[in-house]
């Protein structure tokens, strides 16, 4: 991966194990190498896609000297987190904290700790068959989501499968979350039993009924083995509720030990028809349910998984434009296909559908900054017979798939906090934003108005670990690719950022 070096930052502190050293303060040497991808940054010269590395010394600078520790253990270990977590596009830092003047009595150069931190991408399995499993299983994501030492990356879909291991219980929901921690593999256990016991998980059966179980399935490519845990878990590869899900949210992802990826784990197990733990349900290997996490209420309800997203032409977008996008959206909303067909004209406007066989189920229109990377989200909608059966969550994830070489997917979602609006609009705006926050779309503090409509920015990051940096230049940038500069600045406003 690539690097950013800082060498030698002299920073004026009070660390030491002596009073005098804390009264009096000497001189640290600090040197960070942070890996973080500088490609798409460089191509494009862009400094909202790097990181500011004269913002890390002053952050540095600012942290060492406003903290006493007594070691430069400590020193290193907590700074090389606090920048982890105050820079996100920084996936590893190496940090040595040098102290010159220590208090030796002897000839020396110079003493130093060196310590190297990083996020680590971890996959989990959540489980859980007794109460509301779905609250459950979505209430382990926002335990995770609220914990700054964890970023959640993507969730399976919760599947509904048979229980495993002989004991009888109800049926399970199952998935499975990939994550990028700064924990260690024993200190996410904890993390992760913490989570359990909120949720009021009782160690009685083993494999038996459980509110919630969350197990580490993969920790990067580490293998180990100790009394409290095993990592890959050990069991994985012969689950079919663990694989399932897995394999849609990582299907390349290698399993360090065997050595196979998580697709070729999958179909050996659902293919090897030997297999005593894929369960029969009904005749047909129990493939099934899966869950739809875009109604908040408890009740399962199934939605097919065919659905496929195409990429329209312009006389396609027009014609699905003219059909539905009246019905769909509000008047102001609206604008001339004119505006659409000239932006698409210069590459700047994209059109996706999603179709259940030959059967349009929903649609995307996207105005795209080639220059950024960005994606707009100009019109969704799912078209009305198919509303409130999931089709929404799943045409977003096949957006996301389909869109995976783009920066970040912007949301403009209507102000669910302004203090004029009346209960029931603030409820429907609420619950438009948890369905994007549920598809791992991420809350910006930027919000504007356009055509005198007020909304707050939302993104969904397509590439790893994107920042919601300057959300108002980037949609700035965007509309310019949709209007001439005298119409936005008439009809567009940054409100707050
Ligand atoms: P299971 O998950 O096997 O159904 P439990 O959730 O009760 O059962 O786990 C029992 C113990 O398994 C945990 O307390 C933990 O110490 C241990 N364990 C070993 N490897 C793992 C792992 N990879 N993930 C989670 N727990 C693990
Ligand atoms: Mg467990």
């Amino acid at each position: 991966m690539d690097q950013i070096i800082i060498e030698n930052l002299r920073v004026y502190a009070h660390h030491g194990v002596y009073r005098e050293e804390n009264e009096k303060g000497q001189s640290f040497y600090i040197t960070a190498v942070m890996e973080t991808d500088t490609r798409n940054a460089g191509t494009l010269d862009d400094l909202d896609l790097s990181t500011n590395y004269g913002e890390v010394c002053m952050f540095m600078n600012d942290f060492v000297t406003e903290h006493t520790y007594k070691l430069i253990e400590t020193v290193a270990e907590k700074t090389a987190e606090a920048v982890l977590l105050k820079f996100p596009l920084i996936r590893r830092v190496t940090l040595e904290i040098r102290k010159p003047e220590a208090p030796i009595p002897l000839p020396f150069e110079s003493v130093s700790v060196k310590v190297v931190r990083g996020w680590h991408r971890v996959y989990l399995s959540c489980g859980s068959n007794m109460g509301d499993r779905k609250a459950h299983l979505d209430g382990a994501v926002e335990a995770l989501r609220e914990d700054s030492m964890c970023h959640v990356i993507k969730c399976s879909d919760w599947i509904v499968t048979q229980p495993y291991g002989g004991v009888v219980q109800e049926d399970f929901l199952n998935g499975t979350i990939a994550l990028d921690t700064l924990y260690t593999p024993a200190m996410l256990l904890q993390k992760l039993h913490e989570i359990e016991y909120a949720h009021d998980r009782e160690r009685k059966i083993h494999w038996g009924p459980r509110t919630l179980d969350l197990d580490i399935l993969l920790y990067e490519d580490c293998v180990m083995h100790t009394e409290e845990l095993t990592i890959p878990h050990a069991d994985m590869h012969n689950r079919y509720f663990v694989l399932k899900p897995l394999a849609q949210i990582a299907p390349y992802e290698r399993h360090p030990v065997l050595g196979s990826s998580i697709g070729q784990m999958y179909e050996e197990l659902v293919n090897d028809a030997g297999q005593a733990c894929v369960k029969e349900k009904e005749g047909k290997m129990c493939d099934m349910e899966i869950e739809n996490r875009e109604t908040d209420d408890s009740k399962v309800t199934y939605v097919m998984e065919n659905v496929h997203i195409e990429r329209l032409t312009l006389e396609q977008a027009r014609e699905i434009y003219g059909t539905y996008a009246h019905s769909d959206f509000p008047p102001e909303e609206i604008k001339p296909f004119d505006v659409i067909e000239e932006t698409w004209g210069r590459g700047s406007y994209h059109a996706y559908g999603f179709y259940e066989g030959t059967t349009l189920c929903a649609y995307a229109f996207l105005v795209a900054d080639v220059e950024k990377r960005l994606l707009l989200l100009d019109y969704f909608a799912v078209v009305r017979e198919r509303r409130g059966q999931g089709y929404g969550s799943r045409a977003l994830a096949l957006l996301r798939e389909g869109c995976a070489e783009w920066n970040a997917l912007v949301i403009e979602v209507e102000d669910d906090e302004l203090p004029d609006i009346n209960e029931e609009t603030r409820d429907v705006r609420k619950r438009r934003i948890s369905f994007y926050t549920a598809a791992g779309c991420l809350m910006s503090t930027t919000r504007s108005r356009l055509w005198g409509v007020d909304y707050r920015i939302m993104a969904m990051p397509l590439m790893d670990r994107y920042a919601l940096r300057c959300m108002a230049d980037k949609l700035h940038a965007i509309y310019g690719n949709l209007y001439r500069e005298d119409i936005l600045r008439q009809h567009f406003e940054i409100t707050a950022e």
